[in-house]
């Protein structure tokens, strides 16, 4: 099942309708980036808000400047975009939004990375928010190493760049874990295939910085936000090697998809008492007053998006 409409350069698009020649699919895919974006329902249902749609949007002007593409449309343009494609495909729900960037042309035009104009697209679908209780999940350290920035920088939220995850995710797919963690090519830990990762040790949140070869995560830097601000908690932003991992209190993975994750194990070696810790616990019930607009102070972070 699909939603009825995207966005699709500068347009609401019956889905069915949304077509582009079959040779896209090679050299332009290498350039297309894109945002995820989550919606989230208030109580009362009358309304969602995306969550810091401002500082995805700077993230994605960033990866469309690396891939040398550049936009038509302003931040201001694809919030309304986004506004009316939720709003359309009656998306007043907890929802996932995606805008995706990527340039045209064949193999020339991408390799020398002169590329010009960006086509942009949104799809949304629902997406239910499993907060305030996730499961907690079973993690191994993946024998691949994380991508790194000398090679194809992982804070560029490029297409491409997900094949590292899915090397990672598959391995510990089939290896019966939930979950995988990356290493860096220095050896310390790096983040997950689609999040970021914090440790509690001692009272003190610690989290791999955004050089440690990390996407820089909009769901990090509230948590850190949070953390510090509102729970009182100590956050350090330090290299984290692979062994802290087995001796933490608690872990939790951080991401829009995934939002806040609580880690029961790594390589097997538990967390004590092998689920959320207290503090994530804390978090994960605020994270969700955040989101859904009962903190006011954090109701800036928020877009809200109205029932039509
Ligand atoms: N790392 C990777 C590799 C990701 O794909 C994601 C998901 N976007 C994250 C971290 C978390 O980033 P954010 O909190 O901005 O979604």
């Amino acid at each position: 099942m699909h939603p009825p409409y995207l966005w699709w350069s500068g347009q609401r698009v019956p889905w069915d309708e949304a077509h582009i020649h079959v040779t896209q699919l090679g050299w332009p895919a290498l350039t297309a980036v894109f945002e995820g974006i989550r919606a989230y329902q208030s109580r009362d249902g009358t309304k969602t808000s995306l969550f810091r749609f401002d500082r995805h949007m700077a993230r994605f002007r960033r990866s469309l400047r690396f891939m040398q593409l550049e936009s038509a449309w302003d931040e201001a343009a694809l919030l309304w975009a986004a506004t009316d494609l939720v709003q359309a495909n009656e998306a007043i729900r907890d929802a996932y939004v995606m805008p995706v960037a990527y340039g045209e042309g064949g193999s020339r035009g991408v390799m020398t990375m002169a590329l010009g104009p960006a086509n942009i697209y949104i799809t949304t679908r629902l997406a239910p928010s499993k907060l305030p209780d996730p499961p907690a999940l079973r993690v191994a350290v993946s024998s691949w190493t994380r991508l790194n920035d000398n090679i194809m920088p992982p804070r560029i939220k490029a297409f491409v760049n997900y094949l590292n995850s899915r090397l990672g995710q598959t391995e510990a797919a089939r290896a019966g874990y939930d979950s995988t963690l990356f290493l860096n090519t220095a050896g310390k830990v790096a983040e997950g295939g689609g999040s970021c990762l914090f440790l509690i040790s001692d009272g003190v949140a610690v989290t791999p910085p955004v050089t440690a070869g990390i996407l820089e995560s909009v769901t990090r830097e509230s948590v850190m936000e949070l953390l510090r601000a509102e729970l009182g908690i100590r956050v350090v932003e330090r290299e984290v090697d692979r062994t802290e991992l087995y001796f933490a209190d608690e872990m939790f993975f951080t991401g829009t998809m995934i939002e806040i994750a609580p880690i029961r194990s790594v390589d097997g070696f538990e967390v004590p008492g092998g689920a959320a810790g207290p503090i994530t616990q804390r978090l994960m019930t605020l994270f969700e007053r955040v989101v859904r607009g009962e903190e006011p102070r954090y109701r800036h972070w928020l877009s809200p998006i109205a029932a039509r």
